[in-house]
């Protein structure tokens, strides 16, 4: 019998694992609350302005009790682990499998200077992609007005709801420090000061990818014969790599059932997501178009059919989706990328895990219209010139957004001050977007996957590298060890 097609195996796991969600929700078990902790009651004092005289004044706290519902509580302590472990499979093969093939691939090069160009033409075609994203997101936020219908009620509850809420503060907090820094930080973080440190932890991507080239333009440079043993250590280390991703995949069907399972108990009550399904549907929109134009791009350059490259990529599309991180899809989106679809090494060793980093049009396009959305919301005006400034600073954050889920929202916020957005209301604004986020960040995670294999593609096509397809199973030597 023929074996079902990955994305539809990932496809039923993704299906059964939200009706499981659904149906664990809707039995009555699934409504008794379970007693998860109880908050004390406390007091401080906090100084406020009354009749224009700073005044201290005791906030009481009454005790809380923080339940849960027993569906949520089963599946997050018996089902999502399931999905965690194999993020974080894929994160522990992140980085070997980024040094090995981009070390691999620039000592394979005959030639320098193609690596230079291709760097350009990669950091130039990635811009490109991401302005497209925001014009077309402030396009559609203006056209739609999503925010000018969200009603005083909504905006009163949807703040009453998320007021303290520990992870909005978390990401105030996390922007607050972004932005404290120079204006070449950024410059200065992509250089380790430590070549072990920078390889233990998956947020330092740049400083390995940094790393790699430097180590291979080094290897280059002692001539063929001395480099060869070290080649062919990284040679063997990036195939044994690439075995690691056959062997989790094999897993990935049931691994998106416990992902979406975990996100469909963990959703906010329907009410609040209505509320926003206005504002909702113009990010998707958005989003749409941007795969459209992706598809229209690879018709038009790469020159092959644009369904035969979304059946190719369409595993990684949907572990994108499930896992909301570009970072953990990563291994994946390069296996695609090099064997399905025959996407030669030199480039895709570079252009994706750079593209995983700095390339990230759906977040773009989602704070485009995420930063209109709430200042139609609150009645908030911004010109033309705050306009351009989003394009500018939308493209410039989602270069400095981390690869991880809800990172987009972290740099909203310095989004939003670009545009001179009163400071004392950013609570109240993420507030009024947190209820759709993570369903969102699901949707634009696929997208900035999506773009980064188009680049890979189009940067290929133009340098003459891409190759046919050489698909190989976690089997094909299965026979040689086995008796
Ligand atoms: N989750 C996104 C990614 O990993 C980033 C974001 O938009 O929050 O690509």
């Amino acid at each position: 019998m023929k074996k079902l097609a990955l994305h539809w195996q990932i496809l039923i796991g993704m299906v059964l694992g939200i009706l499981f969600g659904v149906v664990l929700l809707q039995l009555e078990w699934g409504q008794e609350q379970v007693l998860l902790k109880t908050i004390p009651a406390s007091s401080s004092i906090e100084h406020q302005m009354i009749d224009g005289v700073l005044t201290p004044v005791e906030i009481v706290k009454p005790a809380k009790e923080v339940t849960i519902t027993h569906a949520r509580h089963f599946i997050s302590n018996w089902i999502a682990p399931f999905g965690s472990i194999f993020v974080n499979l894929l994160k522990l093969i992140a980085v070997p499998l980024i040094l090995a093939s981009l070390i691999k691939g620039i000592s394979d090069l005959k030639d320098i200077a193609k690596f230079r160009n291709m760097g350009i033409r990669t950091v130039l075609i990635y811009i490109a992609t991401t302005v497209i994203a925001i014009t077309i997101g402030l396009g559609l936020v203006n056209i739609a007005q999503p925010g000018s219908g969200v009603s005083k009620e909504t905006i009163e509850k949807l703040s009453a709801t998320y007021e303290g809420n520990e992870n909005i503060a978390g990401k105030l907090a996390t922007a607050a420090k972004q932005k404290d820094s120079g204006p070449l930080q950024a410059l200065v973080d992509m250089i380790p000061d430590n070549a072990v440190a920078a390889m233990s932890n998956n947020s330092l991507m740049l400083q390995v990818i940094f790393f790699a080239i430097f180590l291979g333009i080094s290897m280059l440079l002692i001539g063929e014969e001395k480099a060869l043993p070290l080649k062919k250590f990284f040679d063997s280390l990036n195939d044994v790599v690439l075995k690691m991703v056959d062997l989790i995949m094999l897993s990935a069907p049931f691994a998106v059932f416990a992902l979406l399972a975990n996100v469909v108990v963990s959703a906010d009550d329907p009410e609040v997501l209505l509320a926003l399904l206005y504002y909702a549907l113009t990010v998707v929109a958005g989003l749409i178009l941007m795969i459209v134009v992706y598809c229209l791009i690879f018709a038009l350059y790469v020159k092959k059919s644009p369904f035969w490259f979304l059946n190719k990529i369409a595993p990684a599309q949907l572990l994108a989706f499930s896992t909301s991180s570009s970072a953990a899809t990563l291994p994946v989106t390069m296996e695609r990328v090099e064997e399905h679809m025959g996407v030669e090494k030199e480039v895709s060793s570079f252009v994706l895990p750079v593209g995983a980093t700095i390339n990230m049009d759906g977040t773009s396009l989602y704070q485009a219209v995420a930063a209109v959305f709430v200042c139609q919301a609150l009645g908030i005006d911004i010109d033309f010139a705050g306009q351009l400034t989003i394009i500018l600073t939308a493209l410039l954050a989602s270069i400095g957004s981390a690869a991880v889920p809800g990172a987009g929202m972290v740099m909203l916020v310095i989004v939003l001050e670009s545009i001179d957005f009163p400071s004392e209301l950013l609570p109240v604004a993420l507030a009024l977007i947190f209820a759709v986020d993570r369903p969102l960040d699901m949707l634009r995670t696929t997208v900035n996957v999506t773009g980064d294999a188009t680049v890979a593609s189009v940067v290929a096509k133009s340098l003459g590298k891409f190759g046919e397809p050489h698909v190989e199973n976690w089997d094909d030597h299965l026979d040689d060890v086995t008796s």
